[in-house]
């Protein structure tokens, strides 16, 4: 799946899927007693699909991040500085 921060509809679609899973959520917590995994499983569920939102949006720049060698956080190639740890990173070489 291609990762598109401006493909509005699919963004809609998934966020849709989170609506209902919350509903089916509220609906079991107002059953009430004795339905612990079927919410736990719900919430699990729910969670799952935030996630498919977030991958869905997350900015492809990402992609060409690179670890902080101090404490691993991703940051663009070109940082001199990191903003999770504060060290000081070198910054590469111009070609
Ligand atoms: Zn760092």
């Amino acid at each position: 799946m291609e990762s598109n921060a401006l493909d509005r509809p699919t963004i809609e679609k998934y966020l849709a899927t989170v609506r209902e899973r919350l509903r089916a959520l509220g609906v079991l917590v107002e059953d009430g007693n004795g339905k612990a995994d079927a919410i736990r499983a719900a919430v699990a569920s729910t969670v799952g699909a935030l996630n498919d939102v977030q991958s869905f949006v997350t900015d492809p720049r990402d992609a060409m991040r690179v670890a902080c060698p101090y404490c691993g956080t991703r940051v663009m190639p070109d940082a001199t500085l990191c903003l999770s740890c504060w060290h000081q990173l070198a910054r590469p070489a111009a070609s």
